[in-house]
C-alpha cells in the first residue's frame, strides 16, 4: 500500500489527443502530449499536418500504440455501453492508450466526441473537449486521512488511517494547469 500511495503521488499529467484534440489545435506546453497512428492518419488536412509534423518535430508530441491487454479491456467496456457502434478503431485505440499510459501518467484525454467521453467516463479516465481549451484548473479527488493528512490510492479498502487512525475521507484537489 505505502509503495502505491507513492506512485499516486509521482505520477505525470499526459495529454491524449484524438483528432478533434489536434484539429482543435491543442498542445500543451508543460505536460507532454501523445496520439496514436491512427489518428494521425484521419489528420488529412494540410494545415493540421503541418501543425502535427512541426509538434513531432519539435517533440512537443509524441506517437504511441496501446498494449493489447488494455485494448481488449476497452473493447469490453464499449460493447456493454452501446457505444461500439458510434465509435471507430481509432477511438478505441485512443481510449486504450490512455488506459495503457495509466501504469506512469495521469492521462487527460482531449476529444469532443460524445461517444467517446461517454466511455472514458465509465472507465474513469479523465477528459477534456478541446472546446473548453480556455479552463485551466481541472479538479480531481484523492482519499486522503482527515487526521495526519496522508493521501490513500482511491480504491484503498480500510475505512481507517493505517498510521493514526483517524476516519479517511474525500477531498478535492486542484490538477496541474496545462
Ligand atoms: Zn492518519
Amino acid at each position: 500500500m505505502l509503495n502505491n500511495t507513492e506512485k499516486v503521488s509521482v505520477k505525470r499529467k499526459i495529454y491524449v489527443l484524438d483528432t478533434s484534440g489536434i484539429i482543435g489545435r491543442f498542445l500543451s506546453q508543460k505536460s507532454p502530449n501523445i496520439t496514436t497512428n491512427g489518428v494521425m492518419k484521419e489528420v488529412k488536412d494540410f494545415e493540421s499536418r503541418i501543425f502535427t509534423e512541426n509538434a513531432l518535430k519539435n517533440g512537443d508530441l509524441e506517437v504511441c500504440e496501446p498494449n493489447e491487454g488494455a485494448l481488449s479491456n476497452v473493447q469490453e467496456v464499449m460493447e456493454t455501453s452501446g457505444d461500439v457502434l458510434r465509435l471507430s478503431k481509432v477511438d478505441l485505440e485512443l481510449v486504450a492508450l490512455a488506459v495503457t499510459l495509466q501504469e506512469s501518467y495521469l492521462p487527460m484525454v482531449i476529444t469532443d466526441d460524445y461517444s467517446m467521453q461517454n466511455v472514458l467516463e465509465i472507465m474513469k479516465i479523465p477528459y477534456r473537449s478541446v472546446l473548453t481549451k480556455g479552463i485551466e484548473e481541472i479538479y480531481r479527488w484523492v482519499l486522503i486521512c482527515r487526521g495526519c493528512k496522508k493521501i490513500y490510492p482511491n480504491d484503498y479498502k480500510d475505512p481507517d488511517c493505517e498510521i493514526c487512525g483517524s476516519k479517511l475521507g474525500k477531498k478535492r484537489i486542484k490538477g496541474h494547469k496545462n
